[in-house]
Order: C-alpha cells, then sequence, then structure tokens
C-alpha cells in the first residue's frame, strides 16, 4: 500500500464535536464516493496510530475533505484532531471500503455514518442525479446534525431527521425502526451507514421486511 503524506490546508468545526478538514490531494490520488482511507497524524508519537476516515468531497475536487467525530472522553486520534492546524500533516493510505452507489434509494445514517453518504450526495447533486433517493438520518439532538444546511439544500423534503434525545418539529422523535424504514422507503436500494446499535436495528428491520441482502449497501463505524 501506497502512503501519502499531505498537508493540512483548513480545519473548522462544523457542530460542537464534529470537525471539517480540507487537505491537498496527492497528483493522481482516485477514490469513488463512499470510499475512506487510513489517516494518521503525522506527528511523533502518532504516526503508528492510524484510524479509517471517508472523504467528503468529490473524486473531481482538487483537494480531499474529511469530516470527522471527536471523542473527547478518551484520548485517541479524534481526541488529538482537535489540535490540528493549516500546514500540519497527515498521512493516507490507499482508498478502500464497502459504500459506493447502486441506484436510488433510501439512505440510513447515525451520527458520523452521514460521511460516506455526503460525498455520493454530493457527487450526485453535481451531476443533476440526486432525486429519487432519500436520507434518513439518526442524531442525538439537533446540534448533532452534521451538514444539516447542505444537506436539507442537496435533498429538500428527502431530508427526514430521527433525534433521540429531543423533540423537534418537523423531526421525527426516538430511534431508527421499522416503521421509519417503511414509510420513507425508495428506489430499490438500502444503504446504512452508522453505530453497531444502529446497524442492529436496521438489519433486523429489513430481515423483517425481507429486504434482499444484495439490495442493502452497508459499513459499519
Ligand atoms: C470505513 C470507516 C470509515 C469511517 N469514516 C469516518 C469519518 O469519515 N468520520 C468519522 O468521524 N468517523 C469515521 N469512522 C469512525 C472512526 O474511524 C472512529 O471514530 C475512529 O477510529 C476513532 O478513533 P479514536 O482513536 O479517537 O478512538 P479509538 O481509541 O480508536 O476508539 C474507537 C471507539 O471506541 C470508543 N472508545 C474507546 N475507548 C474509549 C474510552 N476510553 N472512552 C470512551 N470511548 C472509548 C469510542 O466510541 C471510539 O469511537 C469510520 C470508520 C470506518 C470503519
Amino acid at each position: 500500500m501506497g502512503s501519502y503524506a499531505i498537508k493540512v490546508i483548513s480545519v473548522d468545526k462544523v457542530t460542537h464535536d464534529v470537525l471539517h478538514i480540507v487537505t491537498e490531494k496527492p497528483k493522481g490520488y482516485e477514490f469513488t464516493p463512499g470510499q475512506a482511507t487510513n489517516v494518521a497524524i503525522k506527528k511523533s508519537g502518532w504516526e503508528e496510530e492510524s484510524r479509517p476516515f471517508t472523504f467528503t468531497s468529490r473524486p473531481d475536487d482538487a483537494q480531499l475533505e474529511f469530516v470527522i467525530k471527536m471523542y473527547p472522553d478518551h484520548e485517541g486520534v479524534t481526541h488529538e484532531l482537535r489540535n490540528l492546524k493549516p500546514d500540519d500533516q497527515l498521512l493516507i493510505d490507499e482508498p478502500w471500503g464497502a459504500i459506493e452507489y447502486q441506484g436510488t434509494g433510501l439512505f440510513v445514517a447515525g451520527g458520523a455514518g452521514i460521511t460516506p453518504f455526503i460525498s455520493i450526495f454530493r457527487t450526485l447533486h453535481a451531476a443533476g442525479k440526486l432525486s429519487g433517493n432519500r436520507l434518513l438520518f439518526g442524531n442525538k439532538r439537533q446540534r448533532d446534525i452534521i451538514m444539516e444546511k447542505e444537506l436539507r439544500q442537496w435533498l429538500g423534503d428527502d431530508f427526514v431527521n430521527v433525534l433521540s434525545d429531543e423533540k423537534v418539529d418537523g423531526m421525527a422523535h426516538g430511534f431508527m425502526d421499522e416503521k421509519l424504514i417503511k414509510e420513507n422507503r425508495v428506489g430499490s436500494k438500502v444503504y446504512v451507514c452508522g453505530p453497531p446499535p444502529m446497524m442492529d436495528a436496521v438489519g433486523d428491520a429489513l430481515k423483517k421486511m425481507k429486504v434482499a441482502d444484495e439490495d442493502v449497501v452497508t459499513e459499519e463505524f
């Protein structure tokens, strides 16, 4: 596997605990929307600590972008990324990952599990091919919704929010379940990405609904 040192161009916050990082893109580097790569911080003590993060930019963009949720409760890589500044460097490998667009469908995301869908939506939107897809996005609270404004702009009424810890007008309250998935099912595919409890709940619902395995595109975060 190749390894590339890339310079950080900008770092800003998209929510209270999520960073948006823009970096240089190595010459000739190619990925498919939905793919991730292993990322490490090029700094003493951190170079061997690589973690998977997804590209949120489009393959044609001149720069790479990442959207990364920080876990401040333990001193892992995402906690250390809060110190990242322009001109610092990251190490990345070749792209990999299970999620890629296979036709219209329902996208079910939990928290940072939205990241592979951001690159897919951006790419489809730029090509005028996003219609026919719908997003069901689960978060604890409204302040946790990553890129709410952009998702609303791209998807309009096909952006459906589910909040577990807060009641907000126009958003469903509770956890992802069979009822929500049935009500929002569009197209032939179901794309699922999020933390293990959400993946289990959605997996059980899809089994009950008898959705064929080949119509489910999934990756656990
Ligand atoms: C293919 C793929 C793509 C991904 N893309 C993205 C992305 O684009 N953006 C994104 O935000 N995330 C993404 N993730 C998830 C991301 O890789 C993890 O959040 C990251 O590895 C956490 O690294 P860490 O060093 O901070 O935590 P680690 O130390 O590696 O811990 C991993 C997880 O265990 C839990 N944990 C471990 N120890 C403790 C502790 N002491 N206290 C509390 N919790 C603990 C945390 O929930 C944490 O998420 C992706 C995952 C996969 C598999």
